[in-house]
Formats: structure tokens, sequence, C-alpha cells
């Protein structure tokens, strides 16, 4: 049996950090399993759903690296549902319901009021044709609930939840129909669970009581079920479910120059038992990923985490990686020479600046600057070699008895107009001799 999981995101709006990390585990677990990924585009809302959110959840997962090895789109398949919703009438699974919204609220309303839970209370079920013909004559046309069986409990062992139940007749009877013949989202989702063999069904814990509904389904079709792995939810450093998470997804992580790797090394073991770390392999990764490692607490997403996780990131780059981002005339010396300065690639042209100049001159300590002077002497009767910071700053320390930072210093604010940065002597051949001694002889003008 080929492990087949499923991100299904309504495409009615960017993806946000929360279903990027459902993505992920969906496409780990897959991976690791030598499985496939499908990515379902749950469009069965024609107003709402978008192309542009289309394409731009294609191109988000592109950029995280989670390809997908199969792609289905709901809106394609209504024909289907319309065909598998024809058996569960025949069944008799499925009943019209004719309430309108403010009647069915108003029902609610009175159950809460009397302290009891809100539960449809199958009153449809209970129409006389007379009843049902008056309702048609008056032009109201039905919508469609999903039948449960009552007489049979609900029971799953979750891949992260463990043991799990229900009592179906705590359940109210879902709405799977509108009345314009449209579809809400759980008849459709399983229908597509059982035709696209989905093996495994892994998201958040919003769902479970979903997947109790969708257990029946599956049974009403005489489908075995797939697995579930109901994930805590992610929430803030605030520590609730906060707006700011739900609009934060990739363009902002973009924005901020994080690495796609570093969002995915960070999603791939928040909220679980292994530490974060900076992991560029993601085979590694999926390597290590198992639901038992999933607690029940929900997951902390913290920025500032993901910033310095980033940071490491960065420092693990190899110029290849790179590469096509940089600056065309950035070789590969460069940058490892200004790697380990970066607290992100958006530093790059800063501090390739440093390497090619022009620099914004430090002002020299009054002390220091016969010291400066006498350095750029020093320097054009040198060989100009790869050794040169140690030649330089080795016949400096004889001549003038400075050693420590009162040698190194000076001569770092001269040739980088900064105080901190590059390993000097990596960067000194950078430079070069000609521009080397031009930035000490700006320094003291
Ligand atoms: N479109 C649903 C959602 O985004 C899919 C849920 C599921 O994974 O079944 O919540």
């Amino acid at each position: 049996m080929t492990i087949k999981t499923r991100f299904a995101p309504s495409p009615t709006g960017h993806l946000h950090v929360g279903n990027i990390r459902t993505a992920l585990h969906n496409w780990m677990f897959a991976k690791k399993n030598g499985g496939d990924f499908l990515l379902r585009l749950d469009d069965t809302d024609s107003v709402r759903s978008k192309e542009v959110y289309v394409d731009a959840i294609r191109a988000d997962l592109a950029w995280l690296g989670l390809a997908p090895d199969e792609e289905e789109r709901q809106s394609n398949r209504f024909e289907r549902y319309g065909a598998r919703f024809a058996e569960l009438k025949l069944a008799g699974r499925v009943y019209p319901a004719y309430e309108t919204a403010q009647e069915l609220d108003l029902k609610r309303k009175i159950q809460l009021g009397r302290g009891k839970p809100p539960i449809y209370d199958r009153a449809a079920l209970e129409l006389t044709e007379e009843q049902i013909t008056a309702f048609e004559t008056e032009g109201r046309t039905p919508h469609w609930r999903f039948k449960l069986d009552h007489e049979t409990p609900i029971e799953w062992t979750d891949l992260i939840r463990g043991d799990q139940h229900f009592d179906a007749a705590l359940l109210s009877d879902p709405v799977i129909r509108r009345e314009d013949g449209s579809w809400l989202y759980m008849l459709p989702s399983t229908i597509d669970d059982i035709d696209m063999a989905i093996t495994h069904v892994v998201r958040g814990e919003d769902h479970v009581a979903n997947t109790a509904v969708q257990i029946q389904m599956f049974h009403a079709f005489g489908a075995d079920t797939p697995q579930f792995a109901h994930e805590a939810l992610l929430v803030g450093t605030e520590g609730k479910l906060s707006k700011r998470l739900g609009s934060l997804g990739v363009s902002a992580f973009r924005d901020k120059f994080i690495e796609p790797q570093s969002i995915v090394a960070l999603l791939a073991r928040i909220g679980t038992s292994d530490p974060v770390e900076p992991i560029l392999d993601v085979a590694a990764l999926i390597d290590t990923f198992d639901f038992s490692r999933f607690g029940r607490a929900p997951a902390r997403f913290d920025d500032e985490e993901l910033a310095q996780l980033n940071q490491k990131v960065v420092h693990l780059l190899g110029y290849a990686d790179v590469r096509d981002r940089l600056p065309d005339n950035m070789a590969a010396a460069a940058w490892d020479v200004i790697r380990p300065n970066l607290h992100h690639m958006g530093e790059v042209p800063q501090w390739l600046q440093v390497v090619t100049g022009p620099i914004v001159a430090a002002s020299i300590l009054t002390e220091d600057q016969e010291f400066v002077a006498q350095a750029q002497t020093l320097l054009e009767t040198l060989d100009w070699s790869e050794g040169i910071w140690k030649s330089w700053t080795g016949a400096l320390k004889e001549a003038t008895g400075r050693k420590g930072k009162s040698l190194f210093m000076p001569l770092r604010q001269a040739l980088t107009g900064l105080d901190h940065g590059p390993d000097m002597s990596a960067l000194l051949p950078l430079i070069g001799r000609e521009s080397a001694l031009e930035r000490l002889s700006q320094a003291t003008a």
C-alpha cells in the first residue's frame, strides 16, 4: 500500500504559517514513507475561491521545497459528488431539511437557554408529505443533512491524540449541501479521501469533531477509514491563537529574508520533543519525523526564534547555495568572508560594499592618526600576498609596540569604516592593495 497524504487548502486566501506547517508535516510523512503528497484545492466555494490564491499556494509550496506529487481540484469533481450523494440518498443517509437560517438560529438559542447543547433536533425527519409540499409551494428548496448513526460509537486511534471516542448522538447531523446545490466541506472531502486513496489525514485539531462525522461518512460508503493525526494548533508567543499568525505567510517571511530552510527546520520541530536545529538537509529532518514525538500542547511560534535559526542557517549556506541570489560581482571568497557577519541575506549588499567600496570613512581617534599614517607607509613597502595582514600587522607591532585592540582596531576602522566585521586577514586580500592604500590615506586625510 502506497502511503498518501494530502494538503487541502481552500484557495480563498494566502497560506499562513499554521497551514504551511500542516503542509510540511503531510509532505514529510509521505516522503519518509516513500509515499505521495497530494495538493487538493478545496475550491467548492466559487465566490471566495480565486485563481490568484491557487497560483500563490503553488508558488509558496514550491519556494518551501514541498513539491506535490499530484494535484486535484474539487471544482472539477462536482459530478462525482452528485453521484455519491445520490447513493447516500438511496441508502437513507441524507435527508432534506427546510429550516431557514433564522429558524435554526432560534432553535439553537432556545436550546442554549434551557441549558441544552445546541444539537440539531432532526425535525426535518418528522415532516409529513403535506408539510413538504407546503414548503415547496412556498418556494423553499431544501438543504441536505447527513444522518449520523446514533447507535454506533465513533472511535479511532489518533496518531497524535491517542484513543478518541465520540457519541454520535451528541453531534448535529451536518449540513452537507446547500439549497442551491453547492457543497459544504464535509462530504466532498470524504469522497476525495476515498477516491484518491488517502492513507493518512494530517490536520489541525480544530478538525477533530469533523473527523468523527467523516468516519461515519467513510463507513456509509463502505470504505475503510484512513489513519488520522490531529496536531495541536500553532500559537504565537502571546500564547493564544493570534490574528497575526493568521496573516503571516511566505511573503512576509521573504520580506524579512527568512530562508525557506529556516521555516522548514522550525516548523518541522516546534511542538515536538525534538530540538529546533539549523538543519539544511531536509532528508535529516524527514528521518526524525514521527507523530509519536508530537505533544498535545499548542506549538509556539516565535519570530525571534525563527530569526535566530535563520541566522544559523545562513551561516551554513555554501556559495553554490546562494550564488544566484548574490550580486554579479560577488565571488566565493567574498561570500566566505562576509557570511559569518550576516544576520540574514538582506545584509549581503552592505557587507559586500565593505569589500568593494566605497566605504564611509570612520573618524580615526587623534591618538591613532599617526599610527594609521605609519601603517600606510609600511604597507606600501610590503610584498602583497595572501598573508599580507599577518606580515603587515607583525611588522607594525614590532615598529610601534602596539598590540591587541590598539593595534588592530584603528586598521579595521580605517579599512572598513566600521569597528566590527569580517576577519581582517581574509578581508584585506579581497580589498586589494590599491584600495587598501587609498582607504588608509582617506582615513587620515
Ligand atoms: N479545506 C479544509 C481546511 O482548510 C481541509 C481540511 C482537511 O484537511 O480535511 O480546513
